[in-house]
């Protein structure tokens, strides 16, 4: 697998989104592994590509803000449909080691981000999972003593940012031990210590108050177990706090999830995974089996317009999934990225707003500052498409041309690779 281009690429003539603005149509030069040049009537170097830009827009590379990435074959789905950075959020650490290592690798997968570990009280979430055969058993945290220690081991693990799970079962359904206010700002100060980013796993009001006391960078999920007051609005915007909104997998949770409108799309549907389609069919037809329900209830509406109205106050707002591999969860890696698209437009963002959320935004959260403008200098993750996404969000799954790291993507060729778990 190649890891550079061989030749310059010049698209010509193409409507730029840098990241935040919209800019009239001119050239973008790429040379290897980076943007060179942004500007009007570039002159095209001996031997360049030429790609026609008329009437089309182009992107830097999507962010996925929120997914568990467990294997490569996630990268590879999530890359074929424009999205050229996932940033996971919790899992096991060797398996997200070896995940990270093969997208510096490979240019036909989406580059990854990874907590490993994520912070949590003994037998706290999300240790069911381990009962299950979906985690391996993970270390936790007992109190504010631990905090620097586990974080410690979180850096010795390779995590580029802490996850803490503040989750006291009401959005699943169990009552669960949760970390004290104490130790939760213990993590924090031990992560800022060492450069880490921290973002805070809240489906609830309660669970997002103690994030935004504790001085959490940002929520991983907006709440969505009621109608936020004025005042966890405010506090979140001041604090400068990044919210995820999770639209597709709160949507998932309720019986209508956007993937069954999202796999008649013509535009998406062939590059899907074909045994996730096919589960998603079973699920549209039979509907999705056993309901878990817990005693608080989590609503998309709820979390959407908490993000929303934090975002109108100044906090920034990421596109993120929370796709996973689960079995009977609808929410997954690509595909579903188009869903909460369009869900963040729905719910009343521009679609301008939405793809800095998709772009800069997650790029900025998590100091990803080679990524997610178009610039010079930039890597080379674009995405070009047919119309404008501006106008239209779903233009932006016309997808007419992608690289990564100024590499091609062939989207013709789609394997129905599934490599063994590292
Ligand atoms: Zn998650």
């Amino acid at each position: 697998m190649s890891t550079s281009a061989s030749a310059p690429t010049l698209i010509r003539n193409v409507a730029v989104f840098d990241g935040t603005k919209l800019h009239a149509p001119q050239d973008v030069l790429i040379d290897g592994p980076v943007i060179v040049a942004v500007g009007p009537a570039l002159g095209t170097p001996a031997g360049a590509a030429v790609v026609d830009g008329t009437g089309r827009t182009l992107l830097p590379g999507l962010i996925d803000a929120h997914t568990h990435t467990t294997d490569t074959e996630q990268l590879r789905r999530a890359l074929l449909f424009g999205i050229t950075t996932e940033l996971d959020m919790g899992g096991t650490p060797s398996v997200a080691r070896a995940l990270r290592e093969a997208a510096r690798e490979r240019d036909d997968l989406a580059d990854l981000r990874i907590a490993t570990t994520g912070a949590t009280a003994p037998g706290g979430h999300p240790s069911q999972l381990v009962a299950l055969g979906l985690l391996e058993p993970f270390p936790t945290v007992s109190g504010p003593e631990d905090a620097d220690a586990f974080v410690a081991a979180r850096v010795a693990a390779g995590a580029d940012h802490l996850k803490i799970f503040i989750e006291d079962g009401a959005a699943i359904g169990t009552p669960m031990p949760l970390m004290s206010a104490e130790t939760i700002s213990a993590l924090v100060r031990a992560a800022h210590e060492r450069g880490l980013r921290t973002a805070a796993h809240t489906l609830t009001r309660r669970s997002a108050r103690l994030a935004i006391d504790c001085g959490v960078d940002g929520l991983a999920h907006a709440p969505a177990d009621g109608p936020c007051d004025d005042a966890l609005v405010a506090d979140a915007a001041a604090r400068g706090m990044f919210v995820v909104p999770t639209l597709t997998s709160l949507t998932g949770a309720t019986g209508t999830p956007v993937e069954y409108a999202l796999i008649d799309d013509s535009l998406l549907r062939p590059y899907a995974d074909p045994r996730w389609l096919k589960e998603i069919e079973r699920m549209r037809t039979e509907g999705p089996g056993e309901v878990r329900v817990g005693p608080v209830s989590v609503d998309a509406r709820y979390a959407a317009d908490a993000a929303l109205r934090m975002f109108e106050a100044g906090a920034p707002l990421l596109a993120g999934t929370d796709g996973a591999g689960g079995e009977g969860h609808p929410t997954t890696h690509g595909i579903s990225y188009h869903g909460e698209l369009a869900l963040l437009v729905a719910a009343g963002l521009t679609p301008a707003q939405a793809l800095t959320a998709a772009t800069a935004a997650p790029a900025d959260a998590f100091g990803l500052d080679d990524r997610g403008r178009i610039a010079a200098g930039l890597r080379a993750d674009l995405l070009l498409v047919e119309g404008n996404p501006l106008a239209d969000i779903t233009a932006v799954r016309d997808i007419a041309g992608l690289w990564r790291r100024g590499v091609p993507v062939d989207r013709t060729t789609v394997p129905s690779e599934r490599l063994v778990r590292p």
